[in-house]
């Protein structure tokens, strides 16, 4: 531990961050990490428990309380490698993981959890910065060639693991830059594209090729963000590779069936955030979606709900409103009674501090307007008894809506991408893979494994990295009989 009294000395630093109506003004990372001395005293009210909680909530296990103790002790670059040993992109989750492991901090029974987030990333920026971050080839090829399908955090970890085990890995992408989720839904704001570029150029020293621009299958659904010049069939994959992993990623949106869907107006929020980050990298975006000077209605009250709201408030929007059909969640938890699991609790996203009207129990019944254009919103309160849901009675209120983002999350992978590699589903349309025991992550289909949200459906940055390192290894163990891969 680096420091014993540090949990009473100390108390919790939010990282900085610009204010509101400034950060309004651009598409740029508005938080700062940690200076060095924030650092030490952040890591040193990590406690150091004989069982350490976060490191169990922590999906990729990082093993917090060794990095914090060498934090405080100045060994940074130590600290860079322990967290790697167990997180390819610290980068990532430093900004835009929720921290499920600061809801298991042992320290935050009593009081704030120890701000594991700020402090990761603070290790890594200080990586990158230092210039310690570099390739890492591996010392043999093992003459083995494997496929990966899709560049989101699951591909691009499964990718980095298998390459640095001396396989020969390629990575197939249908849009035009690595990234998957990251890339283009993720707004620049939470995550600046040029830490993805670092990654990628990083992965490439490693013998990582990637090829953009190629749909793997030749079915696609119109409105999903896929911009594939080429097409390659599954089959010639099967062929030509030794091993097959399909990180796909969920992303099929959850529909609204009410009437006016069809109006012009009425969007998917990934048909919207996506535009924003390709016009950020520079791109020409022909006719895009614009929230200035609108009354923007955001349905869905999760992340991507509140990226929408960002991305509206950025782009001038004149009112944005929220609409949520669970209830309001209360402001704080019971922590002995949650604890350490992840709590239900009001969260409150930098986005909605820039202005939001924020609304629960609501269900959309129509949209309405005129020219065939949505001019408002026609909206009911509902009740939830024993998880059903009901209308109020005489609860019907209208909003002006010009621009309506649906952002009710995602249902499953494209199911002709499944279909195209006859991979078997689970209920709820998943690819059909196990995560423990023998053969884990091997779908049905020959050579064919899968990870991240195509396997578990919609779920976060910290999961994809995980299924990605997992799923690494038993590829390794397939080709090789046995890996040294970390789980
Ligand atoms: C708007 C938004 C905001 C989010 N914010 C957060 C957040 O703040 N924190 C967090 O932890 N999580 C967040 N998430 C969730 C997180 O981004 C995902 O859980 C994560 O990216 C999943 O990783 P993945 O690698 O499985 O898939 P994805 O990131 O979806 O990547 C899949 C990739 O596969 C490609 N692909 C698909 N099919 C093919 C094919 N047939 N051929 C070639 N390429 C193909 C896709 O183009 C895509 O690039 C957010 C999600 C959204 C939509
Ligand atoms: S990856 Fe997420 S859960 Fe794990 S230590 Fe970092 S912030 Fe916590």
């Amino acid at each position: 531990m680096g420091k014993a009294t540090g949990f009473m000395e100390y108390q919790r630093l939010q990282e900085a961050s610009e204010a509101p109506q400034s950060r309004k003004k651009h598409y740029k990372e508005f938080v700062m990490h940690l200076d060095d001395a924030q650092a030490k005293t952040q890591a040193a009210r990590c406690m150091d428990c004989g069982i350490p909680f976060c490191n169990n909530g922590c999906p990729v296990n990082n093993i917090i309380p060794d990095w914090n103790d060498l934090v405080y002790n100045g060994k940074l670059r130590e600290a860079l490698d322990t967290l790697h040993s167990t997180n390819n992109f610290p980068e990532f989750t430093g900004r835009i993981c929720p921290a499920p492991c600061e809801a298991a901090c042992t320290l935050g029974i009593i009081k704030d959890a120890v701000g594991i987030k700020s402090i990761e990333h603070y290790i890594i920026d200080k990586g990158w910065e230092n210039g310690w971050v570099t390739p890492q080839p591996a010392a043999i090829s093992t003459g083995k060639k494997v496929a990966v399908v899709g560049s989101g955090p699951a591909g691009l970890a499964a990718a980095q693991q298998l390459a640095r085990a001396g396989h020969a890995v390629t990575v197939f992408e249908k849009n035009d830059r690595a990234g998957g989720l990251l890339r283009y839904g993720i707004p620049d704001f939470k995550l600046d594209k040029n830490l993805i570029d670092q990654r990628v150029k990083q992965m490439e020293g490693e013998g990582v090729v990637f090829r953009t621009g190629v749909l793997v299958g030749k079915d696609f659904p119109a409105g999903i963000t896929n911009w594939a010049k080429e097409t390659v069939s599954p089959e010639t994959l099967q062929k030509e590779f030794d091993a097959v992993i399909i990180a796909g990623g969920a992303e099929t949106p959850r529909d609204l069936p009410v009437p006016g869907r069809e109006l012009k107006g009425v969007h998917f929020a990934m048909e919207f955030l996506p535009q924003q980050n390709k016009v950020n990298a520079g791109d020409k975006v022909k006719d895009q979606i614009s929230a200035a000077g609108k009354h923007v209605v955001v349905i869905g009250g999760g992340d991507t709900g509140s990226d929408c709201v960002g991305t509206s408030n950025r782009h001038g929007a004149k009112a944005v409103t929220q609409f949520e059909l669970l209830p309001q969640p209360p402001e704080q938890e019971n922590k002995p009674l949650v604890w350490p699991y992840w709590p239900t609790k009001l969260r409150t996203s930098s986005s909605h501090e820039e202005g939001c009207e924020r609304d629960w129990s609501v269900a959309t019944k129509r949209l309405e307007g005129s020219k065939g254009k949505v001019e408002k919103l026609i909206a009911c309160r509902v009740e939830w008894k024993d998880g059903r849901m009901q209308e109020v009675p005489d609860s019907e209120f209208e909003v002006k809506a010009d621009l309506v983002l649906l952002a009710m999350g995602f249902v499953s992978p494209v199911q002709s991408v499944l279909d195209a590699f006859g991979v078997d589903r689970d209920a709820r349309g998943n690819a059909r893979a196990t995560t423990d025991g023998a053969g884990c992550y091997k779908t049905n289909a020959d050579k064919v494994f899968a990870a991240g949200d195509m396997r578990r459906g919609q779920s976060l940055v910290v999961w994809a990295i995980r299924e990605g390192r997992q799923c690494a290894r038993e590829v390794d163990a397939f080709l090789m009989g046995d890996s040294v891969l970390p789980r």
